[in-house]
């Protein structure tokens, strides 16, 4: 696969996470399977496949038929839950997998709850986080690398070199949840320019909700506007707009 922005041509994403027949599921129909698709991956859900009995383990088994290996996305908050175990196992197992472990420092999904990688307990008071590198290290996993979330560069090049590592790799992200506690400091949203963008929506790929198609059109295609409202600044969008149509606001 030539093009590295199509996520290296893996074919399925899979979704490890709470299915309840309610809230879950529907935020999983609403929400994380459109987003697979639009990344160009068909969502897999390890718990409707009926083979598996230990449900990671079937996952890791089965994305070991790919040559390519495969891409695994947990949370910080789900990776201490009841990540740690599949890791150990797919190290034992001599996976060929990159797990992605998200680290926003808060349980985002659920409503924002403390979990052990915080500096504070539920309770407000000062503990030692969990060192997510240390524990991945202990588990036996070699290729660690910590990645900057906002850096798109980076990030290609840490899939890259954790997709090509044989074994199992870990990579870290390492920014807090743009929401929770406050929003990302020092840096105001960014706009985009119409005369400058060509409407190649290559920045809609990112998935941002505070980018959207407007009713000007070029060559067909409806040009991109950011709501600045709803921006956090995080500058992913610039840094994939090739004709540099997004700024930031009042930077000329
Ligand atoms: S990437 Fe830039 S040029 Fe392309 S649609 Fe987005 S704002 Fe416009
Ligand atoms: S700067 Fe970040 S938050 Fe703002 S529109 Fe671009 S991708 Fe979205």
């Amino acid at each position: 696969m030539s093009d590295p922005e199509d996520w290296f041509g893996l074919p399925e994403c899979f979704v490890i996470q709470p299915f309840d027949g309610g809230q879950f599921d529907k935020r999983y129909e609403d929400i994380y399977a459109p987003a697979i698709r639009d990344a160009g991956l068909e969502p897999y859900r390890v718990d409707r496949d009926p083979a598996a009995s230990i449900p990671i383990e079937q996952g890791f088994r089965r994305a070991g038929g790919s040559a390519k290996g495969s891409l695994a996305v947990i949370g910080d908050s789900t990776f201490l839950h009841s990540g740690l175990t599949g890791l150990m196992n797919a190290v034992h197992q001599r996976a060929d997998v990159t797990v992605l472990i998200q680290n926003n420092t808060i349980t985002a999904m659920t409503g924002g709850q403390t979990n052990p990688g915080n500096e504070k307990t539920l309770a407000g008071v000062e503990t030692r986080p969990v060192d997510l590198v240390a524990v991945c290290r202990a588990l036996g996993v070699e290729q660690v690398e910590v990645v900057d979330p906002y850096d798109y560069a980076a990030c290609l090049a840490a899939l890259r070199d954790g997709l090509a590592y044989d074994g199992t790799a870990v990579i870290v992200t390492n920014r807090p949840c743009m929401l929770f506690p406050r929003k990302i400091d020092g840096d105001g949203p960014y706009q985009v320019d119409e005369d400058l963008c060509n409407a190649c929506q290559q920045c809609l790929k990112l998935g941002c909700p505070s980018l959207r198609t407007i009713e000007v059109t070029h060559r067909n295609r409806r040009k991109v506007e950011i709501d600045v409202e709803s921006c956090t600044g995080c500058s992913l969008c610039a840094q994939v707009c090739k004709p540099n149509a997004i700024t930031k606001v009042g930077v000329a």
